[in-house]
């Protein structure tokens, strides 16, 4: 069954088409890869899911509702949460307080604003930093939850936007670059984290540009160039196919892998 579908999507910055008549359908349930190379579209096609943009042109379906026209903290409240390619944690609060600011809109007292507290908004309260705890755990940071975000290492860092991204309890998550600056170990780590997430239930949607990452963990692929989906399928059809390798490579660039090729054998 369809998740999330984007019809005809066009996202225009001035004279440029940051996403030009974007089709593309996300399986529920699915890990889906979103590929392509440096400035092809696939942070704006976030922003635009995201309520960061409104589209020039097209509709965002969620369970076939249209939710583009929503606030982000309404689509989020949907159920669509995200990681940011660059980090943007709450720096100054403490790992726990970040994840808690993520489980925001789905407590009914709001946390900050409650003067008055009932003995129900005590207990929600409780429940709130129970949850936040879990959600720590299921990624191996409890140790941190009373340090300063800023002070983790980067790919903690990483680890805590996903996180806070989870806390909002979403149907899907979209993760931009998870992997960017982790080494081999951590890399490890996230492949393990993600097929987690998955295995609760949640659909993920993810950028990235570690193509081995991207290969073993996707179900399904879709590839922009200059944001036009130029591909879309499983990723060994996606490894092979000539317009992804292109869009890679460039075309001198194919002529000289081939090149390098025959000179090796
Ligand atoms: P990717 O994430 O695939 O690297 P982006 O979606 O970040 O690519 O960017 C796609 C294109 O849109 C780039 O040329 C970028 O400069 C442009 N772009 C993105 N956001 C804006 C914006 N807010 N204003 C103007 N141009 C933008
Ligand atoms: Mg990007």
């Amino acid at each position: 069954m369809e998740l999330l579908k984007v019809e005809h999507v066009t996202m225009q910055f001035g004279g440029l088409k940051a996403i030009n008549n974007l089709n593309m359908s996300i399986e529920k349930g699915e890990i889906h890869g979103l590929l392509g190379p440096n400035g092809s579209g696939k942070t704006t096609c976030f922003n635009v899911i995201s309520g960061v943009y409104q589209p020039t042109e097209g509709d965002v379906l969620l369970e076939g509702k249209k939710i583009n026209g929503n606030q982000k903290y309404e689509i989020n409240q949907l159920g669509i949460a995200r990681t940011f390619q660059h980090i943007s944690l709450f720096s100054t609060m403490n790992v726990l307080e970040n994840v808690i600011i993520g489980q925001h809109c789905r407590t009914k007292a709001g946390i900050f604003s409650a003067m008055l507290r009932t003995r129900s908004d005590r207990e929600e309260e409780k429940r709130v930093v129970e949850r936040a705890y879990e959600l720590l755990d299921f990624v191996g940071l409890t140790h941190r939850a009373g340090e300063l975000a800023c002070n983790l290492p980067y790919g903690e860092q990483r680890l805590l936007e996903i996180v806070r991204a989870l806390a909002s309890q979403p149907k899907l998550i979209m993760l931009d670059e998870a992997s960017a600056g982790m080494n081999s170990v951590e890399k490890d780590n996230l492949i393990r984290i993600i097929r987690a997430i998955s295995a609760e239930g949640i659909t993920i949607l993810m950028i990235e540009h570690d193509m081995k990452l991207a290969m073993s963990l996707s179900d399904q692929i879709t590839v922009l160039d200059h944001g036009a989906k130029i591909a879309e399928g499983l990723p060994q059809a996606i490894q092979t196919n000539q317009k992804v390798i292109e869009a890679y490579l460039g075309k001198g660039g194919v002529a000289r892998a081939k090149h390098a090729a025959s000179e090796k054998s």
